[in-house]
C-alpha cells in the first residue's frame, strides 16, 4: 500500500542547461515508501546535495536571490553543509512586495524558467502574490499531495469530492491532481461559492463519495446544511476521510468533524508559496515535514536563532524542489514547533504542531499576546456554543475592549449564566477579560463568509 509508482510524466523534459531545468529522472520528488523512511544521515545527505544545486539555480536565474545576497555579502560557495543553511540571509514577505514594486507586474523572484502556471496567494492586504510554476514544479507539488493522501489512506478504491475553491489560488487545482496521482475518482465540485452546499451534498450522496477535502469549516457548514436538508451524516453518506487546509484545523474542530460524519479527519499545512510540505498520517500526531523536498526551520522571530524542539516559533522554509519562484530561508510568518521524538508510522520526517496563529494574526490586547485559536477551547468546553466565533476588538477612550460573538444552542433560561461561565473561563485560560455576545449562527457565518471564504479570519479589529 506503501508503495505506489506513479507515471513519470516528466520524463520527456530533457536537462536544459541553459535555463537551470532540473532532470526530472533524478531529481523529481519520488512518492514511495521508502523515501518516507529515509535514516536521518540520508535525509541530510540528501538534503545537502538538493540545497546545494537550489543556491546554484537561484544564484544563477533568480536575480531576486544574486540581487539580495550580494547586498548581505552572500554567495552560494559558502554553504558547505544542511548546518551551514544559517549563513544564507532571511527573506521576508515584504522583500517579496518590494520586488513586485520594483519589478512589476511579477517580480524578480520567479526566475527565467520556462513557466507554465501562475497560481497567487490571496494577500489580505494589497495585490495577490503571483508564484509561478514549471512542469517540474507542478508535478512534484501535485506528487506531494498524492503522498499526503495515501498517508490519510486514500487509494484506487476511493471518490474523493474536492470543496476546496478553483481560483488563483493553489489547492483546489493541486489537491485535485493529487487526488487522481492516487489512483482515486476526483469529483472536483469547488467550493460553495460555484457549487452551493445542497448540491455538494446532493452529489456527495448520490454518487457515494468517501472522501472530502475542504476547508475544516466548511465541513462542520455541510453538517448542518445536511441536517437541514433531512440527511443524516452517518446513515446516508459514505465519507470515511476528510482532509483539510487553507485554514488552522483545531483539535476542537476535528474532534466535531469526525463525530458528526463518522470519519478520520487530516489535518495539512501548506501555502502557494511553498506547495504541499507537510501532512498528517495515520497516527494524527503532529504534521510529517517531507524533508526530501523542503527544509523547515523554528526561529525566534525576534532573535532570528533557532529555538529548541518543543518550543514555538516562526516558521522558516526553504523549498528544495522549486525552480520557479523558489522559497530560500522565507519567514512565512506562522507559529508552530517541532516535535520531538519519533512517530509510531515508522516515518523518519521530522514532525511539528499545527500552526499556532500568524505572527500576522497575533492580537495584542491589553498587553496580552493571543490567537484566535486560542479562544476554542473554552467556547467549545460547555458544548453549549457553536463552533463559528468572531472575535471584535475596539476602543472606549484608551480602554480596549474585546468581544467574542458565538451562537448558543443551550435553553434560553440558560442563556445569561453560560455567557457569565465563558467569560470567567476565557479570563482564566487567556488573562484577558472578554465580553460574550450572541448571535443567531447564520450572522455569524456572514460575517465570516464562511460560504466564500478560503481562508480563515476571526478578528475584527476596529481599534485603529
Ligand atoms: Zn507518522
Amino acid at each position: 500500500m506503501h508503495s505506489i509508482k506513479y507515471a513519470r510524466i516528466g520524463s520527456c523534459i530533457s536537462k536544459n542547461k541553459q535555463s537551470g531545468v532540473i532532470d526530472m529522472e533524478e531529481e523529481h520528488v519520488r512518492i514511495d515508501w521508502t523515501s518516507e523512511k529515509m535514516s536521518r544521515d540520508d535525509i541530510l545527505k540528501f538534503q545537502q546535495k538538493r540545497l546545494k544545486a537550489l543556491l546554484n539555480r537561484a544564484w544563477e536565474h533568480v536575480p531576486f536571490y544574486r540581487r539580495i545576497w550580494k547586498e548581505h555579502g552572500f554567495s552560494p560557495d559558502q554553504v558547505k553543509s544542511v548546518e551551514d543553511i544559517i549563513k544564507v540571509p532571511f527573506i521576508t514577505k515584504k522583500d517579496i512586495a518590494d520586488s513586485m514594486v520594483q519589478f512589476p507586474p511579477f517580480g524578480d523572484y520567479q526566475g527565467d524558467f520556462p513557466v507554465i502556471r501562475v497560481q497567487a496567494s490571496t494577500g489580505s492586504t494589497g495585490k495577490p502574490k503571483p508564484i509561478f510554476h514549471t512542469r517540474n514544479d507542478w508535478e512534484n507539488i501535485t506528487s506531494l499531495w498524492a503522498r499526503r493522501l495515501s498517508a490519510q489512506g486514500i487509494g484506487s478504491k476511493d471518490i474523493v469530492q474536492i470543496a476546496f475553491a478553483y481560483t488563483l489560488f493553489i489547492v483546489g487545482f493541486t489537491s485535485t491532481e493529487g487526488v487522481m496521482k492516487t489512483g482515486a475518482m476526483v469529483v472536483p465540485t469547488g467550493s460553495g461559492a460555484v457549487t452551493p452546499s445542497e448540491r455538494q451534498l446532493q452529489t456527495a450522496h448520490d454518487w457515494g463519495v468517501t472522501a472530502f477535502g475542504c476547508t475544516g469549516s466548511y465541513m462542520l457548514r455541510l453538517a448542518d446544511v445536511a441536517k437541514k436538508m433531512g440527511f443524516d451524516t452517518k446513515r446516508d453518506f459514505k465519507v470515511r476521510v476528510s482532509f483539510h487546509t487553507a485554514e488552522p484545523l483545531t483539535e476542537e474542530m476535528r474532534t466535531d468533524i469526525e463525530k458528526i460524519w463518522g470519519c478520520r479527519a487530516y489535518n495539512n499545512y501548506g501555502s502557494v508559496e511553498t506547495g504541499a510540505p507537510t501532512f498528517e498520517c495515520e497516527h494524527q500526531d503532529g504534521l510529517h515535514i517531507s524533508e526530501d523536498a523542503y527544509i523547515f526551520e523554528i526561529i525566534d522571530p525576534v532573535s532570528g536563532k533557532p529555538v529548541a524542539d518543543g518550543e514555538e516559533g516562526e516558521l522558516v522554509a526553504t523549498t528544495l524542489f522549486k525552480e520557479a519562484a523558489p522559497l530560500i530561508r522565507y519567514r512565512i510568518g506562522d507559529i508552530a514547533a517541532f516535535i520531538p521524538g519519533e512517530c509510531g508510522c515508522g516515518r523518519t520526517f521530522r514532525r511539528m504542531s499545527s500552526i499556532r496563529g500568524r505572527v500576522d494574526d497575533m492580537i495584542k490586547v491589553k498587553g496580552v499576546a493571543v490567537y484566535p485559536t486560542d479562544f476554542e477551547p473554552s467556547i467549545k468546553q460547555s458544548g453549549l456554543f457553536g463552533s463559528e466565533y468572531l472575535i471584535k476588538l475596539w476602543k472606549e477612550g484608551q480602554r480596549e475592549l474585546v468581544k467574542v460573538l458565538v451562537d448558543f444552542h443551550g435553553e434560553e433560561g440558560d442563556l445569561k449564566s453560560s455567557c457569565e461561565a465563558l467569560s470567567a473561563d476565557l479570563h482564566k485560560a487567556l488573562g484577558l477579560r472578554c465580553e460574550v455576545e450572541v448571535l443567531p449562527r447564520d450572522q455569524i457565518e456572514k460575517l465570516l463568509d464562511t460560504e466564500k471564504r478560503t481562508k480563515y479570519k476571526r478578528i475584527l479589529d476596529l481599534r485603529k
